[in-house]
């Protein structure tokens, strides 16, 4: 599609070498209004990496959810701008940003969301069934083998366990090799091992299939799966930390609570 010829430049979608999958700039979000009024995001900014698994990690109501809904354009922004892959979003009509989101993002939510009557293949398939498209299939075969779900493609949800159910909802978000896979509490519903399972499997989705995943958790065990960690606190940046792990994050977050 032609841009008109008075349409400011999109931002660049790289770096140097780094390829930037998604970018804010100055975000602000506030919910109600007068003395109620809540500045849920007051300025954040923030770049993530394509091929990078990011955790979003802050207290509860820091902002981390509203940050993940504006970056994913689930949600209106009062000031700032965000661009996927170098496409700013603020500002699109509804129905483009509809496309868009069906075409270049995946969704992974604590509830796993799946079809009942379907099977786990047909789960997996819906997004782009509905729009459409069929799956690339040697990429289809790589993710079946690395989400571990090979023999269990014609079970229905209520025959697998919740680890299965979320390893199908991260495979159905991947099927359509997005952009960017945003993850919300992705291990919210499950005990330790089959959440290890589904962090194990979006840390290879990264690494193997170099996919890009932002994921929000209030989890340290969850945040050590990830490259990196941006640490939010009443709407603002806090702070990030590379190559984390569970300790190191605990840590962080004692910081800064003190
Ligand atoms: P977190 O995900 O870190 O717990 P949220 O993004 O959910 O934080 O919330 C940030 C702040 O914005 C909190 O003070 C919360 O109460 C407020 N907030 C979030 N969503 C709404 C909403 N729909 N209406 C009013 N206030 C909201």
């Amino acid at each position: 599609m032609s841009l008109p010829s008075t349409a400011v430049p999109e931002p660049a979608a790289s770096r140097g070498d780094v390829r930037i999958a998604v970018q804010a700039t100055g975000l602000v979000k506030t919910y109600g209004s007068g003395d109620a009024q809540v500045r849920a995001l007051d300025g954040v900014s923030a770049e993530f990496a394509a091929g990078e698994f990011t955790a979003i990690m802050g207290p509860s109501g820091s902002g981390k959810s509203t940050f993940m809904h504006c970056l994913a354009g689930l949600d209106t922004l009062d000031g700032g701008a965000v661009t996927i892959g170098g496409t700013t979003i603020t500002g699109m009509k509804d129905r483009k940003l509809t496309q868009l989101r069906r075409d270049r993002i995946g969704f992974i939510f604590q509830a796993f969301n799946l079809l009942p009557t379907l099977t786990a293949e047909q789960n997996i398939l819906l997004p782009l069934s509905l729009a459409g498209r069929k799956p690339d299939p040697e990429w289809y075969a790589r993710l079946i083998e690395v989400v571990g779900l090979k023999d269990r493609l014609g079970h229905r949800p209520s025959q697998l366990s919740g680890g299965q159910q979320q390893r199908v909802a991260c495979a159905r978000a991947l099927v359509g090799k997005p952009e960017v896979v945003f993850a919300d509490e992705p291990t919210g519903n499950l005990d330790s091992r089959s959440g290890a399972e589904v962090l194990g499997f979006l840390q290879k989705s990264v690494r193997e299939l170099d996919q890009t995943v932002i994921m929000v958790t209030h989890d340290p065990a969850a945040a050590s799966y990830a490259d990196r960690v941006v640490f939010l606190a009443d709407g603002r940046p806090a702070g990030e930390l590379a190559d984390p792990t569970a300790e190191s994050v605990l840590d962080h977050l004692m910081r800064a609570g003190r």
